[in-house]
């Protein structure tokens, strides 16, 4: 089990070891709901279970199912089932693009409380973009009706490569000023300026990373290997393994947009010949520009497509074909279930350049199963992604014991 933020250390028999946050990780996850189950399932005794459940119940976090009282699979008085109570504590979440943010606060279950989205401009840099994030926090626990003292924590999506361990950007292309910045301790500073809370954990991830988490838990929580690519002003893949964002070794894993395809334009990065350059939302605006049509970012790309522009068309099933070709690598290398392709350039011309070069390139093994898809969530993915992140992050059963000692139970 590592301490690394979003790992959610999913812990299964506790040979009779199970710890509170244990007991109370097997009810979130549904595997064990009532006091019989986590007995058996733990190996824990009645009265340790009682305990401990006792401690989770004071602080709060549990209560009695809505349902009443099941059957028990063997036999004999019907048991309470318990659940997750998620009324004691809110999530407060972001996901900033370059020129736009949305912002919402969310219930611990992922349910938007209530939400905001405006223009927030990255280029402004760090301080001024998380000083006015923390503003709009405030008013929007003012209008979900909830008390800043009931956030437990802060998730932020950013688009840019994130060492998760400080939750600091490196080298992000698409963020000038933010290189090596304290995003968390500027974040954290801003939401006590603004409520007069204290401050509060800020988890920061990747975009592409937090709207594949989000996506896969909303709608494809059995698939055990899934892909999202995000296409707006750059390209980015976050891949969810096993229900935990798979990130490599620096944060780098899904940074598919400066693979080199041989292009010749130049990209953000300072590189030349990156997928971003020649496919991302950005570029295909920049391609359109050049021949008349007027376009200068992947959100005007999106309005074109939606109102059928043939050549916004051509030119995004074009990207689509560009980007199919790097993730039939993608594809074979992860054997995904699921490959969700998101981001302003979504919709069908560049799916079907994507699948023309994905199915022709990629081993016939390796597409068998794969479902291509768009996304569900839609433009809320990175905000749930955030809200799960920090959620799982707390509540996870490493965690637990420090978090019920300091609420003294
Ligand atoms: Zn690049």
């Amino acid at each position: 089990m590592t301490g690394r933020p979003g790992s959610t250390g999913r812990t299964g028999r506790g040979g009779g070891q199970a710890s509170a946050g244990e007991l109370l990780e097997l009810v979130r996850s549904g595997r064990a709901v009532t006091r019989g189950a986590l007995q058996r399932t733990t190996g824990l005794s009645r009265a340790t279970v009682g305990h401990r459940l006792d401690r989770l119940f004071r602080a709060g976090w549990l209560r009695e199912g809505a349902g009443g009282p099941v059957d028990s699979p063997l036999g004999g008085r019907p048991s309470i089932t318990l659940e997750f109570d998620d009324s004691h504590a809110v999530v407060l979440a972001a996901d900033l693009e370059t020129r736009h943010a949305r912002a919402a606060v969310l219930s611990l279950t992922g349910e938007i409380l209530a939400e905001h989205s405006g223009t927030l401009v990255i280029q402004d840099g760090p301080d001024a973009v998380l000083g006015e994030l923390g503003r709009w926090f405030a008013e929007l626990l003012e209008k979900a009706g909830h008390r800043a003292a009931e956030v437990c924590g802060v998730g932020l999506a950013v688009p840019g490569p994130v060492d998760t361990e400080t939750g600091r950007v490196f080298q992000p292309p698409i963020m000038p000023g933010w290189d090596g910045y304290d995003i968390r301790g500027r974040m954290a500073r801003a939401f006590t300026e603004h409520t007069g809370a204290p401050p509060v954990p800020v988890l920061v991830d990747n975009d592409a990373n937090l709207m594949a988490y989000g996506e896969q838990r909303a709608g494809h929580p059995d698939c055990s290997a899934f892909v999202l690519v995000k296409v707006s002003t750059g390209i980015g893949a976050g891949v969810v393994v096993d229900g935990s964002i798979y990130r490599g070794i620096d944060g780098g894993a899904g940074d598919i947009g400066h693979i080199r395809v041989g292009a010749e334009a130049q990209c953000r990065c300072g590189s030349y010949g990156c997928l971003a350059a020649v496919a991302s939302g950005g570029a295909v605006a920049r391609k359109l520009a050049e021949s008349g049509v007027p376009a200068a970012s992947g959100s005007d790309v999106r309005d074109l497509l939606a109102s059928g522009h043939p050549e916004a068309a051509a030119v995004a099933r074009e990207a689509g074909r560009m980007v199919g070709d790097v993730l039939a690598t993608v594809v074979t290398l992860l054997n995904p279930g699921v490959l969700m392709i998101a981001g302003d350039l979504a919709g069908t011309p560049f799916l079907t350049g994507v699948r023309e070069l994905l199915y022709q390139r990629a081993l016939p093994r390796s597409t068998a199963h794969l479902d291509v898809v768009t996304s569900r969530l839609g433009e809320r993915a990175g905000l749930i992604g955030a809200g799960a992140l920090v959620v799982e992050h707390l509540y996870a059963p490493e965690r637990v014991e420090e978090r019920l000692l300091a609420l003294g139970v």
